[in-house]
């Protein structure tokens, strides 16, 4: 397997010893002379070493990859084009932070190797710098030795070590590359889409640089396009580019360059994290001084509860408000249909099936809006990526990174992007263990009836208590994880960077458009599978049709309007509205006798009655089983099929709280059936997503029935646990 000649490429910033590791390695065997066109020096050594014949270059001293100045285009085009069989990257360990920029981009090309020499790492030791080699070189997944250039100590190392690199034929690690906003990873992926057919298995970079340097809008890398792509897919990728552009500018008020720029020293950041102590004081900046209070050990993680715990108060006292609205605008449509239509099968369903079906739940539109707005804030801003850095220990524990937080957090929104983004984790076992734990985060699509549940028993205290739901559903998933980790899924996880972009102010704009492209999902789901699932309640509540009452409902009501009208006859005026108001609540409540005795003999009810002795032991009555089971549905349906079974029709929630306190709910039993909503199987529109993601239906039908017995016993505790210790 001898190859004869062996090239390698020293590139770095300027100062960071090239020359003199050049110097080093080649002796005075060296050729000076300029880089063809330019009057940038080009030095070229050959020496025969190691069994091979090394030609060696020096390149110019740059900064990065970007073509700002004739040094980078040269560097660039030198390792685009004659592709030496390896590159090193010669780092200043003085100045670690700076260096990384183009280390990183290094590691961006794809497809060369690349080798880093951390040089000048005297200095860095005099000046009282710890840096992790071991750390560096499993983040970024690229072999990295220490030379001290000008005492030419770990050269020889640095060399054997490139040369294995080319002996071994491997080609370069994919992954441990930055991971961008998903703004700006959507638009890659588009364009890589684009780019991939027309790309060939051996350009020394990949499509997804390509997409990148297009987003840049990076002239030289758009010249090579030009060439290589006919006419037709050159000018959709132009004009999607352009499109993309755009976007992103309006969206962050900034040219998608300095964009790429901040999120490339926000994975930068994160790498300094891990891998860089200093015993000297810190430089100053803004993010860093935020970070030192936001990740401190101590004060972060109080903070961070404080933020999640603010977010639900918001979402449950603000959201009131526009809820309180909306609730009316059913009611008042519920009437006009009521009046408008005449008594018949039809109105009963429009009324009672579909209004009341999908009016229960769009009330809570408000509070998604809300829950996503904040969400959006959290990504926005950068804080998202803190909170991960800040579960890290935590997640540790579980044997995950915090990465496998951004999903978890994610889940509280919505537990179909979150499995999806569990995408982003490199190794198999992590993701496949993200994806089971990610389900117990309770997704927004639950909070309406947590809402009604914990507002109805728990009065002022309801924020508090759903804030406890949820935390009560991060240490399931955290201790399924770990339950997981030491049996299911063995095994260490998987090195990464944890991206730190800085602190930005978000745009609201920005802000607007992350909620709805959420929100979105949520209104779809209204008018698909929540329509439908509201029909196929409302029949199922509204078939049989009883002919035998237990008592004569139509005899009573008769009996109301008799005695009240002889009443109100008599009346003293002024008494009369008392009076009026009287009677109606006595015909409604007739009424609703009557339909309860109705919906208790239907199918649903009928269903209720055999699934009860499985809800008995937590507290839950039939209609409660029975709302847990089209729950499966989607979640929001558990509070419209509570108002189909308890006979509340058009008046929204605050009749439903009322019939809930009737039924002889007890606020115990009440947490219970939280705290099943919380655990219990995911909704149709997540096992599928699980079965698309695992691409297992065993792991599918694993996640469905581990979450529905975990759901079941920690009722079950939680609510005789309760009784025993004297909670009614
Ligand atoms: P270039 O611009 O990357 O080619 O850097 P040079 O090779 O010209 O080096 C710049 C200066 O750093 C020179 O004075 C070298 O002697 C010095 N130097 C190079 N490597 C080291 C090192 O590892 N430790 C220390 N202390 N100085 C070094
Ligand atoms: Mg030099």
């Amino acid at each position: 397997m001898e190859k004869a000649t062996i090239t390698i490429a020293l590139a770095g910033n300027p100062n960071s010893g090239k020359t003199t590791i050049f110097n080093n390695i080649t002796g005075t065997r060296q050729k000076v002379g300029n880089w063809p066109g330019v009057t940038v020096e080009k030095k070229e050594g050959r020496i025969h070493k190691f069994g091979y014949d090394l030609k060696i270059i020096d390149l110019p001293g740059i900064y990065s990859l970007t073509p700002f100045s004739i040094e980078e285009i040269v560097a660039r085009d030198y390792i685009l084009e004659e592709c030496p069989d390896v590159v090193i990257d010669i780092i200043d360990a003085s100045n670690l932070e700076r260096s990384l920029y183009l280390a990183t981009q290094m590691r961006e090309l794809g497809r060369s190797k690349v080798l880093f020499a951390l040089n000048m790492s005297d200095v860095a030791r005099a000046r009282g710098f710890k840096i992790d080699e071991d750390k560096l070189s499993e983040l970024l997944d690229v072999p990295v030795h220490a030379t001290v250039g000008n005492k030419n100590q770990g050269v020889d190392v640095l060399l054997q070590k490139a040369i294995e690199m080319v002996e071994s034929g491997k080609k370069p690690p994919k992954g441990r590359k930055v991971n961008y906003s998903k703004d700006i990873e959507a638009a890659i992926g588009t364009l890589e889409a684009l780019l991939t057919p027309h790309f060939q298995a051996d350009s020394p970079y990949d499509s997804r640089w390509a997409s990148i340097k297009l987003l840049e809008n990076d002239s030289v890398v758009l010249k090579r396009i030009q060439s290589v792509l006919p006419d037709d897919a050159l000018s959709e990728l132009m004009s999607k580019t352009d499109s993309l552009r755009q976007t992103l500018r309006d969206r962050y008020d900034e040219d998608p360059e300095i964009i790429l720029t901040d999120e490339r020293y926000g994975f930068i950041a994160g790498i300094m994290k891990e891998v860089f102590t200093t015993s000297s004081r810190k430089r100053i900046d803004s993010s860093r001084n935020i970070d030192l209070v936001l990740t401190n050990r101590f004060v972060g993680f109080p903070i961070f509860l404080f933020f999640i715990w603010a977010m639900f108060q918001l979402t449950f006292t603000l959201g009131a408000y526009p809820m309180d609205w909306i609730e009316s605008g059913v009611a008042a449509a519920g009437a006009v249909l009521n009046n408008a239509l005449p008594e018949s099968l039809l109105k009963d369903l429009l009324v009672n099936g579909i209004l009341a079906g999908v009016g229960s739940v769009v009330v809570f539109l408000p509070n998604i809006l809300i829950l996503f707005f904040c969400i959006a804030i959290f990504e926005d801003t950068g804080y998202m990526s803190r909170c991960a850095f800040l579960m890290d220990k935590i997640m540790h524990l579980i044997g995950l990174h915090g990465k496998s937080f951004i999903p978890m957090l994610m889940g509280f929104g919505c537990n179909v992007p979150a499995i999806m983004a569990a995408r982003t984790l490199e190794s198999e076992k992590d993701r496949l263990l993200t994806i089971l734990i990610t389900p117990f985060m309770s997704c927004s699509a639950k909070l309406p009836v947590y809402i009604v549940l914990a507002g109805t028993f728990f009065g002022p205290r309801a924020g508090t208590v759903i804030f406890i739901v949820y935390l009560l559903g991060i240490v399931t998933a955290i201790l399924t994880g770990r339950l997981f980790r030491t049996t299911l899924l063995r095994g260490a996880d998987a090195p990464f960077v944890m991206e730190l972009p800085p602190y930005r102010v978000p745009m609201v704009k920005s802000l607007l458009i992350h909620m709805w492209d959420r929100s979105k999902m949520f209104l779809k789901k209204m008018g698909g599978i929540i329509l439908v699932g509201s029909i196929i309640i409302w029949t199922l509540s509204a078939f049989p049709r009883t002919t035998q009452y237990s008592h004569d409902y139509p005899a009573a009501i008769a009996h109301v309007e008799s005695v009240f009208t002889q009443h109100i006859d008599g009346a003293d005026p002024s008494a009369r509205p008392t009076l009026e108001a009287e009677k109606a609540d006595r015909l409604q409540d007739i009424q609703r006798a009557m339909r309860a005795e109705q919906t208790t003999n239907s199918f649903m009810g009928r269903i209720g009655k055999a699934v009860a002795p499985v809800f008995a032991p937590l507290g839950i009555d039939w209609r409660g089983g029975v709302s847990l089971l089209a729950g499966f549905v989607a979640k929001e349906i558990v509070v419209s099929t509570l108002g189909v079974l308890h006979a509340v029709d058009e008046e929204g929630s605050e009749a439903l709280r009322q019939a809930l306190v009737d039924s002889g709910m007890t606020p115990l039993a009440a947490f219970s059936m939280m705290i099943f909503v919380l655990l219990y199987i995911p909704c149709i529109a997540t096992v599928a997503t699980i079965r698309k993601e695992t691409n297992s239906m065993r792991w599918t039908f694993f996640s469905i029935g581990y979450t529905t017995v975990v759901a079941w016993l920690m009722a079950f505790i939680v609510y005789n646990g309760g009784r025993l210790i004297g909670l009614a």
